[in-house]
């Protein structure tokens, strides 16, 4: 089965799209290696797989939407289904992800399909936090309505940002291996008229198997056939993909957090400290002498 999928190896990217001269806008894209990298990281069953990489995918959106360079967006999946916890964090279109039970499976549904929205649980809340390198970061918040997590941001983004929105998100697993991902949101902006909201509803059939449309046709190719006659403009297409931006620092600087107190136990007691990255697993290693180091930069 997968040498039938990404026979191109096509990239991971988004694409950014006016219709109607701007009467809506459509970010479309593919996350095929942000899934296959945050399986290789996290060895998540197939369903929590598919959860994770719907919820990146939603997460690159929110991010590449920030235009600032230094801003970033996190957004938590907190349902009431056996993953537990989901975390994703987005610089531009660079994603992270953790979530708390990626081994948590489930049985397939009835129709064949992986139990998305059993896993991470049809009760609960999903927030979105933009810190826009401003004092307060803006905080949005939203209840689940299936945790099927398409419907999720749709609800997210019509409800807390009062952005009338369709979202499609999809995961294709063949035996915890990501064949294919990607995802499509497209909003209506104000003063779209009822005859072009016709025209999106209509069209809206196309995204229902996303994963499947974007596994060997290139994006823009997708939207031209999506999108015809509806005076599609590509705005921008830019890249994304799983990165992680922790560091020695950032781990440093953590551990000076700590304070005196706590320091001073680690070096007594544990004689050293080993600190593990949730989103990228790497072992960031702290010897006695590195510790006592970072107590003389501690204030208290
Ligand atoms: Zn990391």
């Amino acid at each position: 089965m997968n040498e039938n999928y990404n026979v191109l190896n096509l990239p991971d990217e988004m694409l950014h799209i006016t219709l109607m001269g701007g009467q809506a806008k459509v970010l479309m894209c593919r996350t095929t290696a942000m899934a296959r990298k945050a399986a290789e990281i996290h060895c998540p069953s197939s369903t929590a797989l598919a959860a994770m990489s719907r919820t990146m995918t939603a997460t690159a959106m929110l991010g590449v939407m920030m235009k600032d360079e230094n801003a970033s967006v996190t957004v938590t999946v907190a349902g009431d289904g056996p993953i537990g916890k989901i975390t994703a964090v987005a610089h531009g279109g660079k994603v992270k992800i953790s979530a708390h039970h990626p081994e948590a499976d489930l049985p397939l549904k009835k129709d064949g399909h992986l139990d998305v929205g059993g896993i991470v649980g049809h009760n609960g809340r999903l927030t979105v936090i933009k810190d826009l390198g401003l004092k307060e970061p803006y905080i949005g918040q939203s209840q689940l309505v299936s945790g099927e997590l398409g419907e999720d941001f749709a609800q997210y983004f019509t409800v807390s940002e009062q952005q009338p929105s369709l979202v499609a998100l999809g995961c294709l697993v063949h035996e915890r291996y990501c064949l294919s991902a990607g995802g499509v949101l497209v909003q209506a902006m104000p003063g779209c008229s009822e005859e072009m909201l016709e025209q999106l509803e209509f069209r809206s059939v196309f995204f229902t198997a996303i994963s499947r449309e974007v596994a060997d046709v290139p994006l823009e190719e997708l939207a031209k056939g999506w999108f015809d006659g509806l005076n599609m403009e590509i705005l921008s297409r830019e890249p994304v993909c799983y990165q992680c931006d922790c560091s020695r620092e950032k781990m440093e600087k953590a551990l000076i957090a700590l304070g005196r107190k706590e320091l001073t136990q680690l070096i007594d007691e544990d004689g050293g400290a080993e600190l593990t990255c949730h989103f990228c697993r790497t072992a960031h290693k702290f010897t006695k002498q590195d510790l006592m180091e970072l107590m003389e930069r501690a204030s208290q």
